[in-house]
This record gives C-alpha cells, sequence and structure tokens, in this order.
C-alpha cells in the first residue's frame, strides 16, 4: 500500500534538525582540523554556486548516459573482466573496452590499453605511428605541452621525431587567445600532415579551448587542406562537455587514462580514439607492424579501465566543481585566478596567483593534509630534474601522479601561481580546498 511507501518525514527539515546536520558537519571538519570560521567562509562561497553545480551535474549526467548506452550496446558482460596474459590474442575483454570507448567518442576505433604508460606515450604513439620522414606537424594552437618538446624535437632530444626528418611549425594564438587564422592558412603547406590542438592550456597562461573552438578551427584547416590528419590532445578535457572534439570533426583523440576517463580507478593506460585508419597507424607503432592491435595482453585491468570509464563524468563533475568552489573562494578572498569565478570551463585545472612562494607553499601544504594517502607528510619545493626553478608539489593518491585525484603543484617563481586539479569525489575536493585556505590562514597569509 502506498502509506507504507510514504515517510512520515517530510523536507525541508525542522529548525533543529537543521541545526543538528550542521553542528554535526562542524565537528566532522573540526576532527580534520578546520576552523569554524574557513567553514563558515567556505559554506557562504558554496551557497553562491548552485545554479554552476546544477549545470555540471546536468553535462554528468549527458555523459553519464552516453558512456552507458556505449556499455549496453557493445553487451558488456563478466567475461570481459578476465584477465589475459602472454601474445593477448583474442582477448574479449580488450576489444570491448575499445569498442565502447569508440562509441564513446563517436569514432571508428580506439586503443585503449595498459601498455600506453601515460598521455605523453598516447601522443607519441599517435604521432610516430601516422608520420613518416618529409612530413611536417602543424601546432596551431602555441607550443604544446612541455613533454611533447622532446617528443617531437622542439628541443634537441634523443629519439625525437625530429631525428627521422619530421618538421614542426607552430602558430601562436593571437594576444586576445584567438586563432591566427591567416598565420594557420600561410603555415599549412605541402608537407603539412598533422595538425595537433591541444584542449587544454595545460600549464601555460593561454585559454583553454572548447569544444566548439576545435570545431571551428577544424573546419577551417580541413576546407584549405582536407587529407591533413587533426589530432586534438584531450588531456583533462573528458567528459568536461557534452561533446568531445571527436564530434566536431577530430580525427584523432588522445589522452590519458590516470586523467578524466579513468575515472580514478584505472591504474594506468592511455587512449587513442578516432579514423580506423589511423589509429590502426598507430597501433603498429604501439606494438608491431603487422601485428598492431592483435597483441597485447590486458593483463587484469579491463574491470578498472571499464569501471572507471563508468565514474568519470561524475568524478569530472566533481573535480569541476572543485574548480569552481576554488575560483570563487580565491576570488572572493583578492586573488588572480584562471580561469575566474564565472567563466565557463572547458578543462578541470584551475590556476591560483598568491605573489609570493608562502602562499603557494602554504596552498600545497593544505592540499596534502587533506589527502586519504599521506596526509602525514608535508610537501617542501625541491630541484626536479628538466626544470630551472623549484617546484612543490602536493599529492596524496592512490596511483602514482594520477591528478584526476586531488592534486597541486607550482613552480617556486613569480608569479608563485599554483595549479591545482582533480579530486575524486566533490566533498574531498571541497575539502581539499578549504584545507588550503585553512593553512593560509594559519600562516597569517590572509584573513577571512
Ligand atoms: C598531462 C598532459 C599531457 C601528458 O600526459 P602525461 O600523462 O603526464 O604524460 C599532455 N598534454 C596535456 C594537455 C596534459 O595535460
Amino acid at each position: 500500500m502506498i502509506e507504507h511507501l510514504t515517510t512520515k518525514e517530510t523536507f525541508p527539515q525542522k529548525k533543529e534538525e537543521t541545526k543538528t546536520m550542521a553542528d554535526s558537519l562542524q565537528q566532522a571538519y573540526q576532527k580534520l582540523g578546520l576552523s569554524k570560521a574557513v567553514l563558515e567562509f567556505a559554506l557562504k562561497q558554496e551557497a553562491a554556486l548552485q545554479e554552476r553545480f546544477a549545470a555540471i551535474d546536468r553535462v554528468a549526467e549527458i555523459n553519464q548516459m552516453k558512456v552507458l548506452a556505449a556499455m549496453q550496446k557493445n553487451r558488456v558482460s563478466e567475461i570481459h573482466f578476465a584477465a589475459s596474459s602472454g601474445y593477448g590474442y583474442n582477448d574479449l575483454g580488450r576489444d570491448t573496452l575499445e569498442a565502447v570507448y569508440a562509441d564513446a567518442f563517436h569514432t571508428e576505433s580506439a586503443l585503449v590499453r595498459p601498455s600506453i604508460m601515460c598521455g605523453t606515450h598516447a601522443l607519441t604513439v599517435a604521432l610516430s605511428g601516422n608520420l613518416r620522414p618529409g612530413d611536417e606537424i602543424l601546432s596551431p594552437v602555441g607550443k604544446p605541452y612541455d613533454t611533447l618538446d622532446g617528443v617531437i624535437g622542439i628541443t634537441k632530444t634523443p629519439g625525437s621525431l625530429a631525428e627521422y626528418g619530421i618538421t614542426y611549425r607552430q602558430v601562436d594564438l593571437l594576444p586576445d587567445g584567438g586563432f591566427d587564422w591567416e598565420g594557420i592558412r600561410a603555415a599549412l603547406g605541402e608537407r603539412t600532415r598533422l595538425v595537433t590542438i591541444q584542449r587544454s592550456k595545460g600549464y601555460a597562461t593561454r585559454p583553454t579551448l572548447s569544444v566548439a573552438r576545435i570545431g571551428e578551427l577544424i573546419s577551417f584547416i580541413k576546407k584549405i587542406k582536407p587529407t591533413v590528419i587533426c589530432m586534438v590532445d584531450n588531456c583533462y578535457g573528458e567528459f568536461v562537455e557534452p561533446l568531445e572534439p571527436t564530434d566536431v570533426g577530430a580525427d584523432l583523440c588522445v589522452g590519458s587514462l590516470i586523467k578524466n576517463p579513468g575515472g580514478g580507478l584505472a591504474p594506468i593506460g592511455g587512449y587513442i580514439a578516432g579514423k580506423k585508419e589511423y589509429v590502426d597507424q598507430a597501433s603498429y607503432r604501439l606494438s608491431c607492424p603487422g601485428l598492431g592491435r592483435e597483441v597485447g595482453a590486458s593483463l587484469g585491468f579491463n574491470q578498472s579501465f571499464f569501471q572507471g570509464l563508468f565514474l568519470a563524468p561524475t568524478v569530472v563533475a566533481g573535480a569541476l566543481k572543485g574548480a569552481v568552489f576554488a575560483a570563487n573562494l580565491y576570488e572572493a578572498l583578492g586573488f588572480f585566478v584562471v580561469p575566474n569565478g564565472s567563466e565557463a570551463r572547458h578543462d578541470i585545472i584551475q590556476a591560483v596567483t598568491f605573489g609570493k612562494p608562502e602562499g603557494v607553499i602554504a596552498f600545497c601544504k593544505g592540499i596534502q593534509a587533506a589527502a586519504p594517502v599521506d596526509s602525514f607528510v608535508t610537501p617542501e619545493p625541491w630541484d626536479m630534474p628538466g626544470y630551472s626553478d623549484p617546484v612543490i608539489m602536493a599529492a596524496g593518491a592512490f596511483v602514482q601522479g594520477s591528478s584526476i585525484e586531488l592534486s597541486a603543484d607550482a613552480p617556486i617563481k613569480p608569479p608563485y601561481a599554483v595549479y591545482f586539479q582533480g579530486g575524486l569525489t566533490w566533498y574531498h575536493a571541497k575539502f581539499g580546498i578549504m584545507m588550503s585556505l585553512q593553512k593560509m590562514l594559519e600562516a597569517g597569509l590572509v584573513t577571512v
């Protein structure tokens, strides 16, 4: 009977119940070292963000259904979670996972492997598989992510594409962040074989590209040279919008599974999704010419890849809420934040500029103190190989270096900006940001 299904309690709760709940929340945070002053300030910021958060949830809902539909269409089943070993011939789970990725990204094909070691490796495989001596790469969006300098040979590096006679050209964005259409037209030459478009700003100062802007850029390029391969470095962008670059003309989309699409569960891996011809070419580089995608045991990783992809839209939504929350919190305190508190989001990275090293260090200490793993360690700036200034990093991750998990890093140099991203749940992202403010407060760098 219907009466049995209804509850006697109704919402909104009575005043006393609301108060008890607020007390419990404060006690829970107090136990973790968060002061009442920071909590109250943060809750005020959060209250003003409900509309933003609702929009983020809506995108997550769309993407959740997209992923679910891809899984149902490919009849994902328990058998696909079984491990293969050795050569990995006829690995049903691996092949089905790749079909699911291809459907989720609306592409002909995808390569999703634990043997792709990181995002840089996925990009390297896609580039070197599809380029031949004499070809030229064009980046129409400025210099790509730092780790690609060595891959392409922008800086002289053993084994780079430059050593194989593949050249590189770059057209910078205009000072206002727009595309240099005429510069791009002029740079598209006879030898241009592949155009690489980085969606996220990464650790640069340019704006992140929306999927719509990527689409405009690709149409412009294809009109001039239809045969060129348009590849998008999709790192940090997956599931931030309802569409992916492959929905707006990208021939290849490449990313890391220890960022957005792994949903925090993938312990390693990368993906390359796109036109079959180009994904196949990449597979001959990942394994061997003639063997391609037929080999490559999944070693038991399939379940975490499937489950991680399933959770990814929700996890990305939590990370996005954290980024928006941080932008508003620190903007309200007078700090320069990129993107700003009200801008539309196209990736999960947030930058906050503190103007002095103490701010960066206190922020990172707060993020570390909020971690589920290694919360007891104190991050300190150190001279990391390959960097000209000391770098401080905060990460207490289940998967080493995973940046879909709450993490922050910063070079100790002007303007003393910290970049942070991730958070497997919104609550954890929120707590990390509140703890960063707590440490700033304790260091006497802010008042709330
Ligand atoms: C992270 C990232 C990469 C490289 O990925 P790794 O997994 O660190 O090798 C490349 N491009 C962008 C935009 C990234 O954010």
